[in-house]
């Protein structure tokens, strides 16, 4: 048993999972989530499972939270925010959680050994770029998607509520893409659209399903039988759409140069659905330089100590990671605290 404590800031499954490790082993960790409740963009994703599990890695928020809810050792604090950091001795800090019915908006002054960055991502907002998010309903992201798989009431046109008959998923939006000065790939976005389709599939095995994609990235467990699977049903089409417009109709119609006639063709779909990436949050480098951490100028934070005693970063804080990813990611910073709070650093 001991008396150190370590403060995480961000409760997403990065944040939760580094949470756990240190409860176990006795390390009593004070967990401030910004958002209402606990589970990161992980607890609002849905299950893929077809005629068996998939492996999306999706349920392991919720069983994560439910341990790191119930852990003695694990203080929570949610809608809730590090509004004051210093370090001197320990890490000292403020905390400004925001009103409940049941009391008004509190301060909580607290002390730490240890922080943890795990504030996680924000997904690209592709709002006044091109494809009309924001113009057309029936231009959707991959995370609204998730949100409509996961509310059960199946694939509506958000326009008219209809089911559609013919949806595209448009990969890469906002990822590898040098006029953003986004050059990385976010690595789980091809997967999540390959699992989203083929559970749709599964469900409305008439609906017409293209997904145009740069390459498509096939890391992860059993993806590669994912998407050989994937390619019984759905087409692939080898280019991005330059931009959505109105089609006839109620349709959105696309245009994109295909290779094999060396031209441009165009096609109309009920649903247009952007595979969104992965982008820092803003507020993250600043958090670590208040942490004493020295972030690059832009991007990711990329490593898991930036040089400041006694803060780590964890998860897609540091850069694009999918769930079992950031779960491994978790365990090896959790490791490097100990080893920190034993004075082994
Ligand atoms: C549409 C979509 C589909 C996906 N599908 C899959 C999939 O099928 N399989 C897979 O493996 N991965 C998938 N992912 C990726 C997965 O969501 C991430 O791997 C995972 O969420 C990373 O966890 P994290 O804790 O690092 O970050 P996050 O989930 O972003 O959690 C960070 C948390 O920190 C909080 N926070 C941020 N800043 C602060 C602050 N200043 N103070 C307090 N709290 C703060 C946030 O509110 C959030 O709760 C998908 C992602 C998306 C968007
Ligand atoms: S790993 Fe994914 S597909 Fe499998 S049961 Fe969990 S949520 Fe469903
Ligand atoms: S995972 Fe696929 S869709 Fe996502 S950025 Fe990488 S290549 Fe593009």
């Amino acid at each position: 048993m001991t008396d150190q404590r370590v403060l995480i800031i961000g409760g997403g499954i990065g944040g939760l999972t580094t949470a756990l490790a240190l409860a176990r082993r006795e390390i009593r960790v004070d967990l401030v989530e910004q958002a209402a409740g606990v589970g990161g963009h992980a607890a609002r994703l849905a299950c893929k499972a077809t005629e068996r599990c998939v492996k999306c890695g999706a349920c392991l928020a919720d069983q994560t939270i439910a341990a790191a809810v119930a852990h003695p050792w694990i203080r929570l604090y949610t809608a809730c925010r590090v509004a004051e950091i210093r370090r001197s001795d320990r890490y000292r800090y403020t905390l400004a959680q925001d009103p409940r019915q049941d009391r008004p908006a509190r301060t909580l002054p607290g002390e730490a050994d240890a922080v943890v960055l795990a504030s996680g991502f924000q997904t690209f907002d592709p709002s006044g770029k091109p494809y009309g998010y924001g113009l057309y309903p029936d231009v959707i992201t991959n995370l609204e998607l998730e949100g409509m798989l996961r509310e059960g009431g199946g694939l509506r046109r958000p326009s008219n509520g209809a089911a559609p008959g013919r949806m595209a998923f448009i990969q890469c939006v906002g990822s590898r893409d040098a006029t953003l000065g986004h050059l990385w790939c976010s690595g789980y976005c091809c997967a999540a659209a390959l699992r989203a389709a083929r559970l749709l599939k599964h469900h409305r095995p008439a609906l017409d399903i293209t997904i145009f994609y740069i390459d498509i990235q096939t890391f992860g467990r059993d993806f590669e039988l994912v998407y050989a699977k994937a390619r019984e049903e759905i087409r692939f089409v080898r280019a991005i759409p330059a931009d959505a417009f109105q089609g006839e109709g109620a349709t959105l119609r696309l245009t994109w140069v295909e290779t094999s006639v060396k031209g441009a063709v165009e096609e109309e779909f009920d649903l247009v659905v952007l595979s969104t990436g992965m982008t820092p949050r803003p507020q993250t480098a600043e958090l670590a330089t208040s942490l004493g951490m020295a972030p690059p100028a832009a991007g990711f934070l990329r490593s898991a100590c930036l040089g400041a005693k006694g803060a780590f970063v964890v998860g897609a804080a540091r850069g694009p990671m999918g769930i079992a990813d950031t779960i491994a990611d978790a365990g090896r910073v959790a490791w490097q605290i100990v080893r920190f709070l034993e004075g082994g650093r």
